[in-house]
């Protein structure tokens, strides 16, 4: 008996597969209605699409497979974050989240399956780096996420940000091949600027970020601004240390004109004092930027602790009066383990046993 691997449907773009009906024989315009059904209405299955002859689907069930992501376990928080694992084709899973404020709907998504960089006080930096995620894995997360925007608050979603699992720079291009169908009118036409993609710092592809002259912005997961302290807490600060990544940003800001963020979590008795301060002023004033100061939330290891509130509002006063954008970023969805740095899928052991 052979057995032939059957293509992914959804890798294929839209020419191709109309090519794929006209091959078989049939209308072109039916390679459309399965695209629509692919991704105007997310169909998960060949069954659904009621407008495809019963043979047509048998022929589709034979040849091609709906790797869509499938949501496996849905949470809300007190404060109305929801969050979800996405199981993928494979087992593997990766997870989600929707913060709402006001009239911001922000998705925050996952660009890999674990992380492959180990930063200390980050849960998913405990878990492996198991592969990347493709760009329809991208794209899925934001139009569900988007659909219980608009479900649960009746808004649309108006950000993304990709500060899920993973490091979106070490997936580069599945994340740019995301963000093109996340932005372009067939798939959700969204706009690049409201779209932000977070980095620890890999300097050599922020630098490619500005060639390929991107518009959606960039977040610099600072943390410290000394080499010394940077590394102990982010290891892959030793092979791009900051003044690697300064000079990268530098680069950047010349080519896209963008404001760069700085995230900055503070940690009690680690980074938030005045010389902590006047470092990060230091290393700010290299390109126009803001500053979003973080409050730790915790990850279980009991390594860390999040700064004195009191701090953080000197350390933030500090930074301001010296002309720096700088806000303090509260936590959502603590009690859901839905807060940054907190996404690590708790059954994903069990997920991998099981596939
Ligand atoms: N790899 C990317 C994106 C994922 S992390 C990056 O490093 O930017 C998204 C944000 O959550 C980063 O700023 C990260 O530093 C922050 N974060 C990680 N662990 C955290 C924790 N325990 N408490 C608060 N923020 C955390």
């Amino acid at each position: 008996m052979t057995i032939t691997k059957k293509t992914d449907i959804r890798s294929l773009t839209l020419p191709q597969l109309k090519e794929a009906f006209v091959e078989k024989g049939d209308k072109a315009f039916r390679g459309q209605q399965v695209y629509e059904w692919l991704w105007k209405k997310s169909a998960l299955d060949f069954d659904t699409m009621t407008n495809i002859n019963f043979e047509t689907r048998n022929w589709l069930k034979e040849n091609y497979v709906i790797n869509a992501i499938q949501v496996v376990d849905k949470q809300i928080s007190n404060d109305g974050t929801i969050k979800s694992s996405f199981k993928l084709h494979d087992g593997f899973l990766v997870e989600g989240v929707l913060i709402p404020a006001d009239e911001r709907m922000t998705a925050c998504v996952s660009s890999q399956v674990g992380c492959s960089l180990t930063c200390k006080f980050c849960a998913t930096g405990k878990m492996d780096r198991a592969r990347n995620l493709t760009p329809d894995e991208i794209y899925d997360q934001v139009v569900i996420i988007r659909n219980w925007a608009m479900h649960h608050y009746g808004k649309p979603l108006t950000n993304i940000v990709f500060m899920g699992m993973g490091e979106p720079l070490l997936n580069y291009a599945n994340v740019m091949k995301g963000i093109e169908k996340i932005t372009s009118p067939e798939g959700l036409g969204m706009s690049q600027d409201r779209i932000t993609v977070s980095t620890a710092g890999i300097a050599k592809m922020i630098m490619k970020l500005a060639d390929d002259n991107v518009k959606f912005n960039l977040a610099l997961s600072l943390h410290a601004a000394n080499d010394l302290k940077r590394n102990q807490i982010m290891p892959i600060n030793e092979s791009n240390n900051l003044k690697a990544v300064g000079e990268a940003l530098k680069y950047f800001y010349e080519i896209t004109g963008k404001r760069v963020t700085f995230e900055y979590i503070a940690f009690k008795d680690f980074n938030e004092s005045l010389q902590d301060a006047k470092e990060l002023l230091t290393f700010c004033k290299q390109v126009p930027s803001k500053v979003n100061i973080i409050e730790y939330n915790p990850t279980g290891d009991g390594e860390f602790e999040k700064a004195d509130a009191n701090k953080i509002d000197q350390f933030c006063a500090y930074l301001e009066r010296h002309g720096i954008i700088a806000k303090v970023r509260r936590s959502r969805g603590k009690d859901i383990d839905a807060a940054c740095g907190q996404l690590a899928n708790k059954r994903h052991e069990e997920a991998l046993v099981i596939e």
